[in-house]
């Protein structure tokens, strides 16, 4: 099941919530507020950059952010990277 970080834009509290669908609001567990924003930590971002073994093609940098979407989907599509 995903889980996703939210930032509650009222109290400015960070938690994490289980989400089973799109479109459902997310409350503040702390003020019960719905002005909840998910945090864009979706999507494998950790880039081992330690230096290992493997012969991960480093030259596969991220494409420009700008058309949204994120490493772990190429055309946006991710639900968790709206
Ligand atoms: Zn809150």
């Amino acid at each position: 099941m995903p889980i996703f970080e939210y930032t509650c834009k009222k109290c400015k509290t960070q938690f994490e919530e289980l989400v089973f669908g799109e479109g459902e609001p997310v409350l503040c567990p702390k003020c019960g507020s719905a002005k909840t924003q998910k945090l864009m930590s979706c999507c494998r971002s950790k880039v081992s950059g330690g230096g290992g073994g493997d012969d991960a093609p480093v030259a596969q940098a991220a494409p420009a952010r700008s058309g949204g979407g994120c490493a772990g989907c190429s055309g946006g599509s991710c639900s968790s990277c709206g």
